[in-house]
């Protein structure tokens, strides 16, 4: 049967314009259809403006630790409607960009909410398009729970496109956005309180990278509420809002940010009209082929919930594009050694197994670790000190896992994930010469184990 199109994308976001990029070029016949925003949440509601975000909030100890180098600056003042203006325009240029991409690459745009007809079919403004091929590449959306008083509530969508700074703000989840976020509005001035229900946030990181933020995180102010939920949100006369915790506690602010997860978008999609099956947790359950349990109908990225990160939306829709089109390039997605970072103030880098995962996995470990006060920081007022950590195989010597929190942890630990990809041992590591002087050094230094 002749199909409109080899492969048809539903969302225009990290993984479905990788796909279908890559698609076009290897020749198919490609559309993609996108309701909302080109370039999807990361460059929309989510990475790009939320790293704007987070410099906008770092000049505040810029300015505080200059005077230790001899500058003296007026009083600072910052202007919340400046920075989202400007990041606005930011984005629209990348929306600009991407829509070239796709354009550019023969991707056919189809511009508004698309919905699985069968199988095979789709339907978007009112028209109907065939396809032999269809990959939903949907994305998430936050997933606030269900209190009273949700209605009260912001989440990350609307984070970015407050009128004006909260005064005071309350960030509520211990994840990837609440730790981010509750360092960007603390930063930019507002009194900020981060309710966590556990007991200690970031779970699933490694130990000493935990504890370590949290002391910093307290160093700098940033109140840190742990064992706290919601039990209900109120708006007063005046606006503000009262939030009782289920402590009975009760707390007063202008704004409660839920950071609580995000769920796959599959609103209006259509799957009732195919075999498409969804897992426990409701994301769409897909083979490591990323293929659904309907033969013509693929999944990638958020929509599909392993690993919840940019990067491994491209590299999932590069993987689809490659097997579908180009098959004598397609090579799995490797999910081992994922490198992450967690953009507060100060970053937390990481690569490779946690201590506990490792001990856990039934490694022998040797710990290395080194906390120290960075160079920038010794003619300054500021007690802020990082902290480097490689878990080692004692058996094998491989470096099992490398963790920073410190200034530009993110940068330092993408090149180290190469190190650990290609299998690196402490001796390779030994053996580096350091870059001096810089904080990155540290990784090839520490000699002594503190554990074992
Ligand atoms: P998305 O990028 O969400 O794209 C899905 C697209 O599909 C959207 O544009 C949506 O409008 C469209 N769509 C949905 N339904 C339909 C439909 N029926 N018809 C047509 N179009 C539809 N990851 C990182 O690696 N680093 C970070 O620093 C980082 N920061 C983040 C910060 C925040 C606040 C958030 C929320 C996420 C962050 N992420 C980060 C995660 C990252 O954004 C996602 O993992 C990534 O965007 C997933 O890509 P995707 O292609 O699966 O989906
Ligand atoms: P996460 O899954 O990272 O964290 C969710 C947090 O909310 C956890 O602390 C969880 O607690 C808590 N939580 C969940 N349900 C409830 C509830 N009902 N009541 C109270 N607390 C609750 O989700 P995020 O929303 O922070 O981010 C989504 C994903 O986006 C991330 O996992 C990450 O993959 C990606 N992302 C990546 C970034 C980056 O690369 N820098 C930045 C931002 C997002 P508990 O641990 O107890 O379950």
């Amino acid at each position: 049967m002749a199909y409109d199109f080899d492969l048809y994308v539903i969302g225009a976001g990290s993984g479905g314009v990788r796909s279908a990029r890559f698609a076009a070029g290897f020749g198919a016949k490609v559309a993609v259809a996108e309701s909302r925003y080109l370039g999807g949440t990361c460059v929309n509601v989510g990475c790009v403006p939320k790293k704007l975000l987070v410099y906008g909030a770092h000049f505040a100890e810029d300015f505080e630790q200059s005077a230790g180098f001899g500058w003296t600056l007026g009083e600072a003042d910052f202007d919340w409607t400046t920075l989202i203006a400007n990041k606005d325009r930011e984005i629209n240029r990348l929306n600009g960009i991407y829509r070239n991409l796709l354009v550019n690459s023969g991707v056919t745009l189809h511009e508004g909410h698309a919905k699985l007809i069968d199988p095979h079919q789709v339907e978007i403004n009112g028209q109907r398009y065939s396809a032999k091929h269809i990959l939903i590449a949907t994305g998430g959306w936050p997933q606030i729970p269900d209190i009273p008083g949700r209605e009260h509530a912001i989440s990350s969508n609307e984070a970015f496109f407050l009128k004006e700074l909260p005064k005071r703000i309350l960030v509520v989840g211990g994840g990837y956005i609440a730790v981010e976020f509750a360092g960007i509005f603390h930063g930019l001035g507002a009194d900020t309180k981060l309710l966590y229900r556990g007991e200690l946030f970031l779970r699933g990181f490694d130990g000493a990278v935990r504890k370590h933020l949290q002391e910093e995180l307290t160093k700098r102010g940033l109140d840190l509420q742990f064992n706290a939920d919601i039990e209900r949100i109120e708006k007063q006369a005046d606006g503000s809002l009262k939030v009782t915790l289920k402590d009975g506690r009760e707390l007063a602010t202008d704004c409660v940010f839920y950071a609580t997860g995000r769920r796959p978008m599959l609103d209006n999609l259509g799957l009732e009209n195919t075999g498409v099956k969804l897992d426990k947790r409701g994301f769409i359950e897909v083979d490591e082929q990323y293929q659904s349990a309907e033969p013509s109908i693929l999944a990638i990225g958020d929509v599909i919930g392993r690993v919840q990160l940019t990067p491994v939306a491209l590299a999932e829709g590069m993987a689809v594009a490659r097997r579908l089109f180009k098959p004598e390039q397609y090579r799995p997605v490797d999910y081992n050694m994922i490198p992450t970072a967690v953009f507060s103030l100060p970053n937390i880098g990481t690569v490779g197994l946690t201590e506990e995962q490792a001990r856990e996995a039934g490694h022998m470990v040797q710990i290395f670790e080194s906390r120290f006060r960075p160079m920038k920081l010794t003619l300054t007022e500021c007690q802020e000190r990082t902290l480097m950590k490689l878990v080692v195989d004692a058996g094998t010597d491989k470096v099992l896992g490398c963790h920073m929190v410190g200034p530009d942890a993110g940068e330092i630990v993408q090149g180290l994930a190469i190190a650990l990809k290609a299998g690196a041992t402490k001796r390779d590591f030994d053996e580096t010469i350091g870059v001096h002087p810089t904080a990155a050094e540290e990784f090839v230094t520490m000699r002594t184990p503190v554990a074992g």
